[in-house]
């Protein structure tokens, strides 16, 4: 029974889903002073995590510490609810440390959940999306289930795994979204008519089992870091070491397990073929561990807690979709969970999402203006991907609302900015998953910098007051002085600096040395040098360990600045926007072609879109250079 539609109201910006981008997308566009509506499918889903119950990790802890740099909310809301908190891959450059936070599921959504209620220009209404129209008046028509229409400005599409979801456990399959949530089965179609394009992407979870059923006496412990690091600006570094921290636990799988999953593959959708489309390869089925690494005796899981007062546990890397009798056995093979009692059995969910290629690199349509999207709509996958994407298309809904220039994150300047060129440039055929692999500049785009990189950016947005700016460039220039203050500092030759020196196994001077050279020798570092430097001015840890970085990093540094300049250069070669690729002479067919449907902003994207050669470029700047 169609409802009878009347006009609800009107507003700058509607945001299309509380999850990880919507929150963030909804929250930038209100406190960029927009009047703003947040629509999702049910209030008590605000912030759902439906998968891992954590926040960062590799390459994703530099997302988070980007929005926070930025003045989004993510990282607040980790530290708030963190139960655990590793830097992880220590044993590596600065480069790749990334911040993992275990989370407390539900307290993580009544945070959100609280933080939108009390929000100005910020209203949040339990209602279902059924339909996005142009209007008349160069808006846009959003539509809820119940017949209420809100015109906007702007519109952001953050339906993540809603849209005609499918829940898959071996040969049952279900429409309903995570943690059988009501599905969304009208916005792709409706989404469809503007001329969008859809693929139909899958994901997975583990089982939660519950705490009391582990036997936990021969079990691995994985404790946090102590002292523990929080990711937001605004967590008070005292009070958050303080915090009671629970641990994790590390169990194998082994042969018998496997060979339980190798006896009952073909009652796995994802082999029997009834799952057909397409699952995040970084973050595969324990089916797909099993078949594909053969070889490996066993596969490493994680125990994680998902609250302080819950007794769910998540049993990290044994995702799955086999039949839940399959499951049981998988579990009890292991050692530990011998009578483990599943309280959430594990499913793969199939839902539709974009391809990305249709957005440009302020997540905007290209075929609808003003429309807008982010997270998993945008073929992702996690809450930190989603997050990031979510902050841009929010302050760019909000510009257009004000009628001011777009805010676009270059690959130089942000892991956000190569995640979201990644996708609008090269597209992705998989749920797209952030990897410092993924990044060219990691040495430049590192955790500890993340403020200076971006606070500019979520300034001019209206995202960063006063304080918290005039903090912020208090910081960078202490940390300024103190790289300056390390290189024009000279140690004179003593016995004492010599038998500290000694004691790290580093080479004796006999000649005055400077401070940072000292710094620069891998078996040393500011914490090592402090007895035997004076002068040391009485500055917050912080500037120390990133003053450090930037003197033992410098060389590498400062090649990769000159690379992201050369990069910049390419990237600064604007292309016209009418330009008709087809009639090129010299241009490949299919070059021509993937130029025509991307619509590149730059020589340099152009360069990075799959199936356009160097000798492509060439021809274009040569067509360029004609015009
Ligand atoms: C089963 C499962 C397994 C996962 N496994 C992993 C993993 O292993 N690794 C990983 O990194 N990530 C995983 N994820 C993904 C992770 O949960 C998502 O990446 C993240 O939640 C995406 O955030 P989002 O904001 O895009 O969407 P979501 O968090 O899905 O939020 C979407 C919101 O939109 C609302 N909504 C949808 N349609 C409408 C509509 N028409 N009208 C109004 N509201 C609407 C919903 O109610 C919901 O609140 C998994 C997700 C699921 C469901």
């Amino acid at each position: 029974m169609e409802a009878v539609s009347f006009h609800a109201g009107s507003t700058g910006t509607a945001v299309i889903g509380a999850g990880h981008a919507g929150i963030e997308a909804a929250l930038a566009s209100a406190r960029m002073g927009v009047d703003t509506v947040l629509f999702t499918m049910s209030l008590d889903a605000v912030g759902n995590m439906p998968c891992n119950p954590s926040v960062g990790g590799s390459g994703k802890g530099h997302l988070v510490c980007e929005i926070d740099a930025l003045g989004g909310e993510m990282g607040r809301a980790a530290d708030t609810v963190c139960l655990q908190s590793r830097l992880l891959n220590m044993g590596k450059g600065p480069a790749v440390h990334s911040l993992r936070e275990q989370s407390d599921r539900r307290t993580y959504q009544a945070y959100m959940k609280s933080v939108i209620e009390n929000t100005p220009n910020l209203r949040l209404i339990q209602a279902e999306i059924v339909s996005v129209e142009r209007n008349g008046s160069g808006g846009l028509t959003v539509t809820t289930r119940f017949g209420a229409q809100y015109d906007a400005v702007s519109a952001v599409v953050c339906s993540g795994t809603y849209l005609n979801a499918d829940i898959v456990v071996g040969d049952v399959m279900y429409r309903a979204g995570p943690d059988n949530l009501y599905p969304a089965d009208y916005l792709t179609d409706s989404l469809k008519k503007l001329g969008i394009e859809f693929m139909r992407f899958k994901t997975g979870t583990p089982p939660r089992i519950h705490a009391d059923s582990i036997d936990y006496s021969e079990l691995e412990v994985q404790k946090g870091d102590v002292p523990p690091r929080p990711f937001s600006y605004y967590t008070d570094r005292e009070a958050f070491a303080e915090r009671e921290m629970l641990p994790c636990y590390i169990v194998y799988t082994n042969e018998r397990t496997h060979e339980i999953i190798r006896n009952n593959i073909d009652r796995s959708p994802l082999y029997s073929g009834r799952i057909k489309s397409t699952g995040p390869r970084y973050c595969p089925s324990i089916e797909d561990k099993v078949m594909r690494f053969a070889d490996k005796k066993r596969h490493q899981l994680f125990l994680e807690p998902m609250g302080r007062d819950t007794k769910e546990v998540y049993v990290q890397g044994l995702s799955s979709s086999l039949p839940e009798d399959v499951q049981i056995q998988v579990l009890h093979s292991i050692k530990g969970l011998e009578n483990a009692r599943v309280m959430r059995t594990a499913y793969a969910i199939e839902y539709d999402c974009i391809d990305p290629t249709q957005l440009d690199a302020g997540l905007e349509f290209k075929v609808v203006p003003g429309l807008f999207g982010a997270g998993q709509f945008n073929g992702t996958s996690g809450y930190e991907e989603a997050a990031a994407q979510g902050i841009v298309a929010g302050i760019n809904a909000a510009l257009r609302v004000q009628g001011r220039e777009k805010m676009i994150l270059t690959r130089v300047s942000s892991y956000i900015g190569t995640l979201i060129d990644d996708l609008v440039t090269k597209g992705t055929n998989e749920p797209y998953r952030i990897m410092t692999s993924r990044c060219e500049y990691r040495l430049l785009l590192r955790q500890d910098n993340a403020d200076r990189r971006l606070i500019e950016y979520g300034r001019r947005a209206g995202l960063i007051d006063d304080e918290r700016y005039e903090n912020k460039h208090k910081l960078f220039a202490e940390i300024d002085g103190e790289i300056k203050r390390a290189n024009t500092t000279f140690l004179p030759p003593s016995d004492e600096l010599n038998a500290l020196l000694e004691s790290y196994s580093s080479a004796r001077v006999t000649t005055g040395v400077r401070l940072a050279d000292l710094i620069r020798r891998p078996e040393l570092n500011y914490a090592a040098l402090s007895p035997v430097d004076p002068t040391r001015p009485d500055l917050p840890d912080e500037v120390f360990e990133r003053a450090g970085i930037e003197i033992k990093y410098e060389g590498y540094i400062k090649r990769e600045e000159n690379e992201a300049r050369a990069f910049s250069k390419l990237e600064n070669k604007l292309l016209p926007e009418d330009i008709d690729y087809k009639s090129i002479k010299g241009l490949r067919l299919e070059a021509g072609i993937k130029l025509d449907k991307i619509r590149p902003k730059s020589l340099g994207q152009a360069s990075r879109i799959s199936g356009v050669s160097p000798a492509d470029i060439t021809v274009l700047i040569i067509y360029l250079n004609m015009q």
